[in-house]
């Protein structure tokens, strides 16, 4: 699976959100099997209103939303780089995450203590960036030391592995994050291989006071004007207001967030603004006893979309019977979709959209 790892400064509401986070999700999913695999490890349910739209057509007897992995991090302090804290575990832990949520501070709290001793969330950003840059450069090093001989034996991969780390390494010394080095289609493998720590995409989460959840405040506006410049992406939440809602039964969550002025609670906004971020998409597949959506990246062929569902669709794969979500819901459903003319055959090369409602047809 997908998996988000939740970093930032001591006290600026990880824990708080990580918590309401898992704890709504499992409240919400009654019939998802949720699971928390380690105390700092949680999956959630990937908010989706058109499956539900879909399960209420075909009368599917359960609904199964896709899933989503996000690691509670703790422990990134200054000098985490250099193994202070808990800083060779904690590069560990983020090195395994394809994306990360930074919770910056974003609120006014003269009874949390905030490690710099002021609220700055831009330079809070800059912090923690600056102990992964330097974690990034420390291993890049490493690990070009590590290649000198199989690169003069002439070994392919090393040549490749070595260019990528001096791409990176040249664009770090120059304070900028790996992520803004540009990867060709032929290297985008190999470069995810090397699991750069400040390659993974940053989502910026604002964590603001529970009154200025709904318009956000000049600290969230600073760091949404930084994510732009960043091409990073960035949410106002209220951590607070996440972990109250996550007392509540759904109902009840509803009436609290329209008092507050606020349309979607912020765990969905956080969860959706994740899935984006890691260029996932959504399809679907839909019968009468289940509707369940499924994970893919972008550009995804048809087999290997299959593939997601069992290893042997994609072995096996003949070919996907296809509807679009908006014509499956205009038509009614599967059999008025296929009356219309709107089911489609589509082989191998099929590059699956958002939203298609997938029937696979494989040998065995
Ligand atoms: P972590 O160290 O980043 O995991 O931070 P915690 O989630 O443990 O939060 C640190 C302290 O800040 C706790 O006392 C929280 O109750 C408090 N806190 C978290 N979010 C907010 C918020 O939005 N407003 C206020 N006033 N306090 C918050």
């Amino acid at each position: 699976g997908f998996k988000t790892g939740i970093v930032g400064l001591p006290n600026v509401g990880k824990s708080t959100l990580f918590n309401a986070l898992t704890r709504t999700a499992a409240a919400q999913a009654a019939n998802f099997p949720f699971c928390t695999i380690e105390p700092n490890v949680g999956e959630v349910a990937v908010p989706d209103p058109r499956l539900d739209k879909l399960a209420e057509i075909a009368g599917s007897k359960q609904i199964i939303p896709t899933r989503m992995t996000f690691v509670d991090i703790a422990g990134l302090v200054k000098g985490a780089s250099k193994g202070e804290g808990l800083g060779n575990q904690f590069l560990a832990n983020i090195r395994e995450c394809d994306a990360i949520a930074h919770v910056l501070r974003c609120f006014e709290d003269g009874d949390v203590t905030h490690v710099e001793g002021r609220v700055n969330p831009v330079a809070d950003a800059e912090v923690i960036e600056t102990e992964l840059m330097l974690a990034d450069m420390e291993s890049i090093e490493k690990r070009l030391q590590g290649l000198v001989r199989k690169v003069r034996g002439g070994d392919k991969e090393a040549v490749q592995q070595e260019r990528l780390l001096k791409e990176a390494l040249a664009a770090l010394e120059n304070g900028q994050p790996a992520r803004t080095v540009e990867v060709a289609e032929d290297d985008a493998k190999a470069w995810d291989m090397l699991q750069l720590l400040t390659a993974k995409p940053v989502l910026y989460v604002c964590n603001v006071s529970e009154d200025e959840a709904a318009q956000g405040n000049a600290h969230s506006a600073a760091v949404a004007a930084m994510a732009a410049e960043q091409g990073a992406a960035s949410v106002v939440i209220s951590a607070k207001i996440e972990e109250e809602i996550s007392q509540l039964d759904a109902e009840e969550a509803e009436m609290f967030l329209s008092e507050l002025g606020l349309e979607e609670a912020g765990l969905d906004r956080l969860i959706k603004a994740g899935h984006k971020l890691l260029g996932l998409q959504t399809y679907f597949t839909v019968g009468p006893k289940e509707a369940r959506a499924w994970t893919i990246p972008e550009g995804t062929s048809a087999p290997k979309a299959a593939g997601v569902i069992h290893g042997d669709f994609e072995r096996g794969f003949i070919r996907a019977e296809t509807i679009a979500y908006d014509d499956f819901i205009a038509c009614g459903g599967e059999q008025g979709a296929k009356d219309a003319g709107k089911m489609r055959a589509e082989g191998k090369g099929y590059v699956v959209q958002d939203g298609d409602v997938m029937h696979f047809l494989f040998n065995t």
